[in-house]
C-alpha cells in the first residue's frame, strides 16, 4: 500500500487533477520504503496527524507521556535491530525532551533518528517570537552525528536517506531531522514524490580491516603469556555472534564482557573472566578490545587497574580510527567493522595456533570459583527485610530459567550489584545505563525491548531511577506489553536512612517511605505485587512473567543496605574542609 493521498474532485464537469501526495505522507512513504516500521514519540503540534496517517498506513505508533522515554526507547530499538529507531516530537519543549536521549544515543553510539516538528524558519530567523519558537538545528548539531532540514516536500525522500546513512554507517549514532510545520502540509505530484523517495543501499557498507592490520595484531597476540579479550556493547550491536564466539574458542583466550556484551558468550562460559575482572585486568600482558572504548568504564586504560604503567599492550577493533590512542597507545589499531576484522584474526589464526599458556587460564579459573562460592552464601540469604544480594539472588535464578528474556537494568547499586550477580545467557538481553551511567532509560528501554522483540522483559529498577520514567508505566498498559517491572525499594537514593541535620525537611536522598509502587501499576490496569522475601519476590515474578501481563513488583529492601554512589562511590567528591572533633 503507498499512502498517496488523493485529493480528486468528484464534480463531473471538472477534469479530474492529477494524484497528489504532501509532505506528511512522503515521510511515511520513505521510512516504509527504508524497513522502517515503528515511530516511538508523543503527539502535538505539529506532528499529529503524521503519527496518526503513519498509524494508518500501517506502521506502529508508540505513543509516550514525555518524550526522553520515546527518545530512549528509539535508541535501544537501534542498538537491538541496527535500524535507526525513530523518535517523533513536539516543537521547542518537546524537541529539547527528546535531545537528551539523542545525546545518550550518540554517546553510546545507537542509530537513531530524532524527527521534530519545528515552527516557522521566516519567524523564527528573525526572532520574531513564533509559537514555539526555537533554531533546533542549530542546537541539535553538538549533540549528535548529524542534523538536516527539509524545507521542501521533493526533498524528503533524500532527506530522510541521507537521515538514515549518517546514523547507521561508521560509528552508529543520533541523527536530528528538523521538519517545519509547512513542510507537512506541501502538496506535489504524487508519481513525482514517489520517484524522489530513496530506498537506501546497504547503510552500513562492510569496512574490511587492512591485511597488515590484521598481521600486526595477530603478531602481538602471538607474543602474549597472558592475553585477554575485552568485549563492549559494539560487539553486542554488530550481531556477528558465531565469528565472536569462535575467536573466543579458537584462540583460547579469556574474556571480560562489558555490561552490555553481556550474554555475547555466556556468562558460564569456561572462558569467561567476568567473576575474575579485576585480575583479568591488573595481570594482563596483551588485551584485545572488541567494540569497547578505554573509557572511564575501562579506567581509561591505566592506573591500577591495569597492573604496572606500561604492562598492558592494546589491540584495539573498532569502526572509528579516531578511537585508537584516545587514551594510551594502541600498539595495533584494527580499524574496519567487528564481523570483518574479527573473521579475518580468525583466518589469519589458521591450525597452528598456539593456545595461551595454561598457568594463566588456571589462575583466572581459581580466581573466579573464588569469587563465585564467596558470593554464593550472600545469594540464598531469607533475611527481612531483603538487602541487594538476597532478591537479586532470586532474580538471578530467574534469568537462569529464562534465558530468552530481555533484562533491563538501572539504579546505583541495584545496577552496580545486578551486573554482577545475574548472569546472562544470549546475546543482547542486558539493556541498561550505557557509557553516560545515566538513570531514566528504564520504561523506554523496556517498552522498546518488547516492542521490537516480542520478548518477555524484566525491568530490575532502583526506587530512585524508576522514578525518571516511571509515568510510562500507563504507556506500557496502554499497549499491554509483556513487561515486568521489579522495583527494589529502599526507601531513596542509594539508602533510605538519611536525616537533614535541621531536622526541618526530609534528607535530600530519601522518599516517602514505604512507598507503594505496585499500586502505580494497578492504577493503570496492571498487576501489583508487594513483596518482602526473596521467596515472595520469586513467586510474582514468575506468576507476572507467565501472565505476559503488565505487573509491577515493590520488592522491599533494606533501607540501609545500599551505599553511596553504588561501585562509584570514588567518583563522588567529598568535601575537603576536615570537620573538627
Ligand atoms: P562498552 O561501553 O561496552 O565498552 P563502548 O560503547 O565504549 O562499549 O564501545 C563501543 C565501540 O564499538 C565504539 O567505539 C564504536 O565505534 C564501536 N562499534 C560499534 N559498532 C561497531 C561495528 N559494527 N564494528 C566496529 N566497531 C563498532
Ligand atoms: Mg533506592
Amino acid at each position: 500500500m503507498t499512502a498517496l493521498a488523493k485529493i480528486v474532485h468528484t464534480t463531473p464537469e471538472i477534469e479530474a487533477e492529477p494524484d497528489l501526495t504532501d509532505g506528511f505522507h512522503l515521510v511515511i512513504d520513505a521510512l516504509k520504503l527504508n524497513g522502517i516500521e515503528t515511530i516511538y514519540g508523543v503527539p502535538g503540534i505539529p506532528i499529529t496527524d503524521l503519527g496518526r496517517m503513519a498509524q494508518a498506513e500501517g506502521m506502529r505508533v508508540i505513543s509516550f507521556r514525555h518524550e526522553q522515554h520515546a527518545g530512549n526507547a528509539a535508541a535501544i530499538a537501534g542498538f537491538l535491530t541496527q535500524k535507526p529507531g525513530i523518535c517523533l516530537t513536539v516543537s521547542a519543549p518537546g524537541f529539547l525532551n527528546g535531545l537528551t536521549a539523542l545525546a545518550n544515543a550518540t554517546t553510546n553510539c545507537f542509530p537513531m533518528i530524532l524527527i521534530s516538528g519545528s515552527s516557522e524558519r521566516e519567524i523564527v530567523d528573525l526572532q520574531q517570537g513564533d509559537y514555539e519558537e526555537m533554531d533546533q538545528l542549530a542546537i541539535a548539531k553538538p549533540l549528535c552525528k548529524a542534523a538536516f532540514r527539509v524545507l521542501h516536500a521533493a526533498d524528503i525522500g533524500i532527506g530522510v536517506a541521507r537521515a538514515i546513512r549518517a546514523a547507521c554507517s561508521g560509528r552508529p549514532g543520533g541523527v536530528y531531522l528538523d521538519l517545519p510545520a509547512k513542510l507537512f502540509s506541501q502538496v506535489m505530484d504524487a508519481e513525482a514524490g514517489q520517484k524522489s523517495l530513496v530506498k537506501v543501499i546497504d547503510p552500513a557498507p562492510a569496512q574490511l580491516p587492512a591485511p597488515e592490520a590484521i598481521a600486526r595484531a595477530l603478531d602481538v597476540l602471538k607474543s602474549a603469556k597472558r592475553p585477554l579479550i575485552v568485549l563492549g556493547k559494539g560487539a553486542a550491536y554488530a550481531q556477528a555472534d558465531d565469528a565472536i564466539r569462535a575467536l573466543v574458542e579458537t584462540s583460547g583466550i579469556p574474556y571480560v564482557p562489558m555490561s552490555m556484551a553481556k550474554g555475547l558468550l555466556p556468562d558460564t562460559h569456561p572462558l569467561s573472566a567476568g567473576a575474575a575482572r579485576s585480575t583479568a585486568l591488573k595481570d594482563s600482558d596483551v588485551v584485545l578490545l572488541i567494540g569497547a572504548r578505554l573509557n572511564w568504564l575501562l579506567s581509561h586504560g591505566k592506573g591500577k587497574s591495569w597492573g604496572e604503567p606500561g604492562s598492558t599492550k592494546f589491540i584495539q577493533i573498532d569502526i572509528e580510527p579516531r578511537e585508537m590512542d584516545s587514551n594510551v597507545e594502541i600498539v595495533a589499531p584494527v580499524v574496519g567493522d567487528i564481523a570483518s576484522c574479527v573473521q579475518a584474526l580468525l583466518d589469519g589464526m589458521g591450525k597452528g595456533w598456539q593456545q595461551p599458556p595454561s598457568d594463566w587460564i588456571e589462575t583466572l579459573k581459581s580466581k573466579r570459583e573464588a569469587n563465585i562460592a564467596k558470593m554464593a552464601p550472600k545469594l540464598m540469604s531469607n533475611a527481612a527485610p531483603m538487602n541487594f544480594h538476597a532478591a537479586l539472588g532470586a532474580l538471578r535464578t530467574i534469568v537462569k530459567e529464562r534465558p530468552d528474556a530481555i533484562l533491563v537494568n538501572e539504579g546505583a547499586n541495584t545496577l552496580d550489584l545486578a551486573r554482577g550477580i545475574i548472569d546472562m545467557y544470549q546475546p543482547r538481553k542486558r539493556l541498561d545505563v550505557g557509557t553516560w551511567g545515566i538513570m531514566g532509560i528504564g520504561m523506554g528501554f523496556a517498552v522498546a525491548a518488547a516492542v521490537e522483540t516480542g520478548k518477555p522483559v524484566l525491568c530490575v529498577e532502583g526506587d530512585s531511577a524508576f522514578g525518571f520514567s516511571g509515568m510510562e508505566v500507563e504507556t506500557i498498559c496502554r499497549y499491554g506489553l509483556p513487561i515486568c517491572i521489579v522495583v527494589f525499594n529502599n526507601n531513596g537514593i542509594y539508602r533510605g536512612t538519611d536525616t537533614d541535620p535541621t531536622g526541618r525537611d526530609p534528607a535530600t536522598t530519601v522518599f516517602v517511605p514505604d512507598s507503594r509502587y505496585d499500586r502505580m501499576m494497578e492504577a493503570f490496569g496492571g498487576v501489583g505485587y508487594h513483596v518482602t522475601t526473596p521467596d515472595e519476590l520469586t513467586r510474582a515474578v514468575n506468576e507476572a512473567m507467565n501472565s505476559g501481563r503488565p505487573a509491577l513488583v515493590n520488592a522491599v529492601i533494606d533501607p540501609a543496605a545500599g551505599s553511596e554512589s553504588g561501585n562509584i562511590g570514588s567518583l563522588n567528591p567529598q568535601s575537603g574542609i576536615k570537620k573538627k572533633k
